[in-house]
């Protein structure tokens, strides 16, 4: 997988091998990939920041790059943030955490940088930065609950981590293993810290979250409990979902979100294709037929709710025809934004092998199409909302009087106020541009 290009780096420096003479007071996170590198980035930052280090874009004695490898693309993407490290400061200690060493553990120890750590192994990673800060005679302190970052407007909570679906293109099930589901109780204890300090809304992240609870003890206590007792947090005022899968989008569901206006009306839908053929070899557990009662059941519930989805262009066997079924059915369904992906095989994952792969250029141009589509559909949906009144999450100012904020339909606008609005806040505000 690494090219020779890596051969030529240091193989004397093995990963750990001791603490750094000069303690480090700056760090800097490349994160690549989902939601959940995300949150992963997130909470290091504000644990490194309860060590005593600080946020740096450029000099970095600590980087960090929080890696994806999810398709080939996404690994290149890992090697090129390497080698920016590498560039941005040389004598900086770098750390490769997130999934490349757990798929590629001996490569990415071949790389030789400081740190190695999986994602599951996050809380290893900063307990060993914090020992080596104590040893060094630096700040000591216990890490407790997050302090919410006032530059943020919105906080990303992870819920959730594992898969077992092994849709055929995907390593996360190989990734990030089994499932498993966050306590109740720290979660809640969570987000009544960070809303009390003024974050109106919380994003639950996973990577499969419909499943929250399915693998504790009983599994009595799932997505839908969390939500209700959620709701009665007083000071969270609005939940997002980061993604659900189709086949998670029960009635019980819905109806939450028609009776609670805290549950923000958009919902990330995974659709990945739109023939069933290809959904099927996909390994994806349910055809257009399924999908469109459930998304036609929750737009009578909800009819403004936004939908937004991922599409995989050119995988093996999508034949023009498919695709064309795969446009048909995205204008049909009325998705408000759709990200394309052109397939990227990765070689640890079924569809590697998967006959009839297509060429890049036909991916190329069937992704542009879709996208055309797409940006089509999104700004449909978005305009119809011109001249409403709406709830958006005060994401910081642009000029003078002018803010920038995110709606629960996830279209971002911007508005006036003469008003002294705080980051994170949520207000409701009638006249306002899309950006
Ligand atoms: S549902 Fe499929 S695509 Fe999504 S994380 Fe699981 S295996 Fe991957």
């Amino acid at each position: 997988l690494y090219g020779p290009e890596f051969m030529f780096l240091d193989q004397n420096k093995s990963p750990e091998r001791g603490f750094l003479h000069l303690m480090p007071k700056t760090y800097k996170i490349y994160t690549l990939g989902c939601k959940v590198n995300q949150y992963d980035s997130s909470k290091v930052a504000l644990d490194l920041e309860q060590l005593g280090f600080q946020k740096a874009e450029v000099q970095a004695d600590l980087a960090i790059i929080n890696t994806c490898t999810v398709t080939h693309s996404a690994i290149a993407k890992d090697k090129k943030m390497l080698e920016q490290a590498r560039r941005e400061n040389p004598a900086a200690k770098i750390a490769i955490v997130g999934c490349m060493p757990v798929n590629y553990r001996e490569e990415t120890e071949r790389l030789g940088v400081d740190y190695i750590y999986g994602a599951a192994e996050l809380d290893k990673f900063v307990a060993q930065i914090q020992k080596e800060v104590e040893a060094e005679g630096g700040v000591s302190c216990e890490i407790d609950l997050p302090k919410f970052k006032a530059d943020k407007s919105r906080y990303f909570l992870k819920i959730q981590d594992g898969c077992q679906q092994f849709c055929s293109y995907c390593i996360i099930a190989y990734n990030r293993g089994k499932l498993s589901s966050r306590e109740k109780d720290g979660i809640i204890e969570e987000i009544k810290n960070v809303t009390g300090q003024g974050v109106a809304e919380v994003v639950l992240c996973g990577i499969h979250l419909g499943l929250y609870g399915v693998d504790k003890a009983g599994a009595q206590y799932h997505l839908i409990d969390l939500l209700k007792e959620l709701f009665q947090i007083e000071t969270l005022k609005k939940v997002r979902l980061s993604s659900i899968e189709i086949t998670e989008v029960n009635d019980e569901i819905i109806e939450l979100m028609k009776a609670n206006r805290k549950f923000s009306r958009h919902l990330h839908i995974p659709l990945q294709a739109g023939s069933d053929g290809i959904l099927k070899s996909m390994n994806r557990p349910y055809d257009k037929e399924y999908f469109s009662e459930r998304i036609s059941r929750l737009r009578q519930a909800v009819p403004e709710v936004a939908i937004t989805t991922d599409v995989i262009v050119g995988f093996p066997g999508e034949t023009e025809s498919c695709f064309e079924e795969t446009l048909a059915y995205c204008r049909e369904i009325g998705f408000s934004k759709i990200h394309v992906f052109p397939f990227s095989a990765h070689e640890k994952t079924p569809a590697f092998s998967f006959p009839d792969q297509l060429s890049e250029s036909i991916k190329k141009r069937r992704a542009s199409e879709l996208q055309k589509l797409g940006d089509e559909l999104e700004k449909k949906y978005n305009e119809s909302f011109l001249g409403q009144e709406i709830e958006v999450v005060v994401d910081g100012r642009s000029e003078g009087e002018n803010y920038r904020g995110k709606s629960e339909y996830y279209f971002d606008v911007r508005f006036q106020s003469s008003d002294k609005l705080k980051v994170g806040e949520l207000v409701t505000i009638k006249n306002w541009q899309l950006i």
